[in-house]
């Protein structure tokens, strides 16, 4: 059994190097516009995605003929230059942004995935996270273990597909997408591209985001609208849950190749608090709009005495104003982001690790010596961070400390697409609240509930996923893949939860 101390002790060093915020799956990008610059397009709107990904960025394009593919480790502007640009000609293409949640961080685990088979060449990059890619891997011709991500798997089961239907030829994409898209459970939005169209697919729950755009000779798919923006795309629409759209010479055709009994809307929750960016669009929502209301909730709900409503940098920002806005207690700056940071080393002592954080935030001592200070951020994952932020700031001369924060506990690992580590690194689910609040060292702490953040999203009736702050998962997790992740808190208290948890 792991007493909360050790489970607190065990809080990953991960935490450093990212904020302490659960890491965003992927971010994908396909382009059909003949006459058109579509590698440099592809780059313009994957460079758009960075913030879902950075380990690995990818490229293919097609002439009509042959699929060119370019990835590597690395940022977009890393990976590409005006060299690899060149080489990425044709009438359409795909990109990607990796951040790995199955499979390693290794460059064979790059995307796009290509393959090549049966005269069919395809390229295929993926948002979000199968979770029954065990299973299917048993399916594919693979040797048992050679299956490097579920990805992989995906772009196994079409090319088989492919090598037993080798007749079925003009879409033999569409057709081999349409046998095995059934077969995949969990969340994945997809594009691919073949020799003649562009595909975008989401999964029967919309968990991860997926949009269409309309450019000048062409059309654009993207995980989020600002990457249609910055290629001088119109929004359009966002994809359904179980959508196929189908672009191609043609124009666009529409789809649907899942039985109708799985659509269930449930995009991500944390598309709004945290992931996307404020200026993208979500359900018909600008999500900076949403964030506000969600500070302006949190004003309503946790009201408190103070002089400064300080958000913590980038993403605290937004609830902060609102809580600003609702409670009349000024909005100001008080941490320093240094923009310019990429991911930090593992530190091996407290010291170090509180340097780290330093890298990251410095205090603005003017704005923070003895004042009363309502601290907004958007969500608290590990917990390291924020309790070191904490300490800068009473250091700094701070008179009190209010943490409020837009989202509920998190409390439970997500399966579909975003890496939050075991529950045992989940700080709200070794401890309640009150318990936070003194590891936190803070005056006050106040979640907003669930009923509040839905209501603030501005789409209350569309569906969402709120599974690692409820434990009710809305896709099934097998025995072997919840076991590795949840068996340690079970430990700690929290098993009737685990009994109430679908599957
Ligand atoms: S479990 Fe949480 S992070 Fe994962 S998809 Fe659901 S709401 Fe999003």
């Amino acid at each position: 059994m792991m007493r909360k101390d050790e489970a607190v002790q065990s809080l990953s060093d991960r935490d450093l190097s990212d904020g302490g915020k659960p890491r965003e799956a992927c971010g994908v990008f396909g382009v059909y516009a003949p006459g058109k610059a579509v590698g440099h397009l592809c780059y313009l709107g994957i460079f758009a995605l960075q913030h879902r990904g950075q380990e690995s960025a990818g490229i293919a394009t097609s002439d009509g003929q042959h699929l060119t593919v370019i990835r590597d480790m690395g940022l977009v502007s890393s990976v590409f230059d005006d060299r690899a640009l060149a080489a990425l000609d044709g009438q359409m293409g795909i990109g990607h942004t990796r951040y790995s949640t199955t499979g390693s961080s290794a460059w064979k685990n790059a995307q796009p995935v290509f393959r090549d088979v049966s005269h069919t060449q395809f390229a295929l990059a993926h948002n979000g996270n199968l979770t029954n890619t065990a299973e299917l891997a048993t399916q594919t011709s693979m040797l048992p273990g050679m299956a490097s991500s579920d990805t992989d798997v995906m772009a196994e089961l079409l090319s088989d597909h492919l090598h037993q239907n080798p007749r079925c030829v003009g879409h033999e994409l569409e057709g081999a997408l349409a046998a095995v898209l059934p077969k995949l459970r969990g969340a994945f939005s997809l594009v691919l591209t073949d020799s003649h169209s562009v595909i975008g697919v989401r999964d029967p729950n919309g968990f991860r985001p997926l949009c269409l755009g309309r450019l000048d000779g062409g059309w654009v798919l993207a995980s989020e609208s600002p990457a249609l923006d910055i290629v001088g795309a119109a929004f359009v629409r966002e994809l359904d849950p179980g959508e196929m759209v189908v672009i191609d010479r043609d124009g666009v055709r529409s789809l649907r190749p899942f039985p109708e009994d799985r659509i269930d809307p449930k995009l991500c929750v944390f598309e709004f608090v945290y992931f996307a960016r404020p200026d993208s669009q979500l359900y018909g929502q600008s999500v900076h709009a949403a964030r506000v209301r969600m500070g302006e909730q949190l004003a309503d709900q946790a009201p408190v005495e103070a002089d400064l409503v300080m958000g913590v940098p980038d993403s605290g920002i937004p609830a902060a104003e609102g809580y600003s806005r609702k409670s009349g207690i000024p909005f100001g700056q008080g941490l320093v982001k240094n923009r310019y940071i990429g991911r930090t080393f593992i530190a091996p002592s407290q010291e170090l690790r509180e340097m780290a954080v330093r890298m990251k935030l410095n205090p603005l001592r003017e704005n923070i010596a003895g004042r009363r200070l309502v601290v907004v951020d958007d969500s608290i994952v590990r917990g390291t961070t924020t309790r070191a932020m904490v300490k800068m700031l009473r250091e700094a001369g701070a008179a009190e400390v209010h943490m409020r924060i837009s989202s509920p506990p998190y409390r439970w690992p997500c399966f579909y697409g975003m890496d939050t580590g075991t529950r045992s690194e989940l700080l709200a689910a070794n401890m309640d609240v009150g318990e936070i609040k003194e590891y936190l060292g803070v005056d006050s702490l106040s979640y907003l509930p669930l009923d509040r953040l839905i209501a603030a999203t501005g789409a209350p009736s569309a569906g969402f996923c709120s599974a690692c702050l409820t434990g009710d998962y809305p896709v099934s997790i097998p025995v072997e893949l919840r076991s590795s992740v949840l068996e340690e808190p079970a430990a700690v208290g929290d098993v009737g939860q685990l009994e109430g948890m679908s599957s």
